[in-house]
């Protein structure tokens, strides 16, 4: 049966990668919509060589540009907020929410509809709004499936046993650029040395939480969300080849992993395939050839963001929630030049000590959580100026 498949984020770096997954099967899909930023004319060659229904991009002013790039395709196009929603609302049977940090918030939920797929890679959305996106998800009957690797990975390896059996779950992290940098050393580091990830290649925003190991911490949040397992549960180990990426400790002491090459085609295709496999056009994972598995344990005190966003899981709350936002300001700013690499868990931190006494609970409607994600981004910036080129 052909499924109608949406994309969120279509022209980004998961996009692309669903992108190719869907041209490996084109007898299974009908494409409906496809969802951008900004960039006109490359959402445009993605409407048509997949010949989707509908075009939208989020930037308003974007939209005579996109009508002028399909112009003669047939594929009807939209820009502005209510595009989005209008894109992410049309009926289909599988949503790939692949947008980029909380901006993806309000089209993500609108996606959680009865009965619908969501490929999720928008773990921001999970991050800052996780308690709602599972309570709206349990509601409407949307099956969450993730697309991020190590859950992907996690969500495989649950099914040799039972969530009550489970002692504990470890996500892998590749340790990203700075594994063995000093601190002293990460204190003067470049947004292109911290774009420069050994295995994976990402959008930017992602790169620079995997250099400061901030994804790592936004993924045991997701983590939580995803499998309902509690914080204690939830482990880092580093290995720097990216061949495990997800470990389920079982209380008989056996232990399940999910292993698979650094190739997000990989788990898009799991996510998209409704428990049948998709074959990918990937090389087949060739351990002989790597020769090696290695796995280290996270350093905190170098990579404090994974324990600011450990402290943030337990607290729960609002807190995550500003984690969120605060970590994007910190990435746009450190992106920009405006502040240094260790800048980043400092205006992190100060935001969570602001967010600690103020003691606010869980956004409990989209409106709410995309207002407290804009006032928890305005309170991060107005720490910037006095951390710029702060001292190590
Ligand atoms: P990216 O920056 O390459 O792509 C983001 C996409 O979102 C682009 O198509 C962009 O045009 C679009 N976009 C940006 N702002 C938007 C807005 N306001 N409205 C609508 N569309 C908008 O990012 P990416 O690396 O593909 O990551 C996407 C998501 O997937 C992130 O949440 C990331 O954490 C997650 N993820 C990515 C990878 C990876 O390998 N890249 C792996 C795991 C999870
Ligand atoms: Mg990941």
């Amino acid at each position: 049966m052909t499924q109608r498949i949406t994309i969120l984020g279509a022209t980004g770096s998961i996009g692309s990668s669903t992108v190719d997954v869907i041209l490996a099967h084109w007898e299974r899909f009908k494409v409906v919509a496809v969802v951008g930023g900004r960039n006109a004319q490359a959402l445009a060659d993605t409407a048509r060589r997949l010949g989707a229904e509908f075009a939208a991009l989020s930037e308003p002013s974007a939209g005579p540009d996109l009508k002028a790039a399909l112009s003669g395709s047939g594929i009807a196009s939209g820009a502005g907020e209510t595009a989005v929603r209008e894109a992410a609302e049309r009926q289909a049977d599988v949503i790939v929410a692949a947008i980029a940090g909380a901006a993806g918030l309000s089209a993500t939920y609108a996606a959680l509809q009865p009965g619908r797929r969501i490929a999720l890679a928008n773990k921001e959305a999970l991050v800052s709004a996780g308690d709602l996106f599972m309570r709206t998800a349990q509601r409407t009957g949307a099956a969450i499936v993730p697309v991020d690797s190590e859950h992907n990975a996690l969500a495989q390896a649950l099914g040799a046993g039972r969530i009550e059996d489970v002692v504990a779950m470890i996500l892998t992290a590749s340790g990203g650029p700075f594994r063995t940098w000093s601190r002293e050393r990460m204190a003067a580091a470049t947004p292109s040395q911290a774009s420069a990830h050994p295995v994976w290649s990402m959008g930017a925003k992602i790169n620079i939480d995997s250099a400061s190991l901030m994804n790592k911490g936004l993924e045991l949040i997701e983590a939580h969300h995803l499998f309902g397992v509690r914080p204690d549960q939830l482990e880092v180990l580093v290995h720097p080849q990216s061949i495990v990426h997800g470990l389920v400790q079982w209380c008989d002491g056996a232990v399940t992993a999910g292993l698979a090459a650094p190739d997000m085609r990989i788990p898009i295709a799991n996510s998209l395939g409704e428990g049948n496999r998709l074959p990918v056009p990937a090389q087949r994972l060739d351990l002989a050839a790597i020769g090696s598995l290695t796995f280290e344990p996270p350093d905190e005190a170098r990579f404090p963001c994974l324990s600011l966003a450990r402290q943030a899981l337990e607290r729960g709350g609002a807190m995550l929630t500003v984690l969120n936002a605060a970590n994007e300001v910190a990435v746009e700013a450190f992106i920009e030049g405006r502040i240094g690499f260790l800048d980043i868990p400092r205006i992190v931190q100060k935001a969570c000590e602001i967010a600690v006494s103020r003691d606010r609970g869980p956004p409990s409607s989209i409106e709410e959580a995309i207002a407290l994600d804009l006032e928890a981004r305005r309170l991060a910036r107005e720490h910037l100026p006095g951390l710029a080129f702060a001292a190590p």
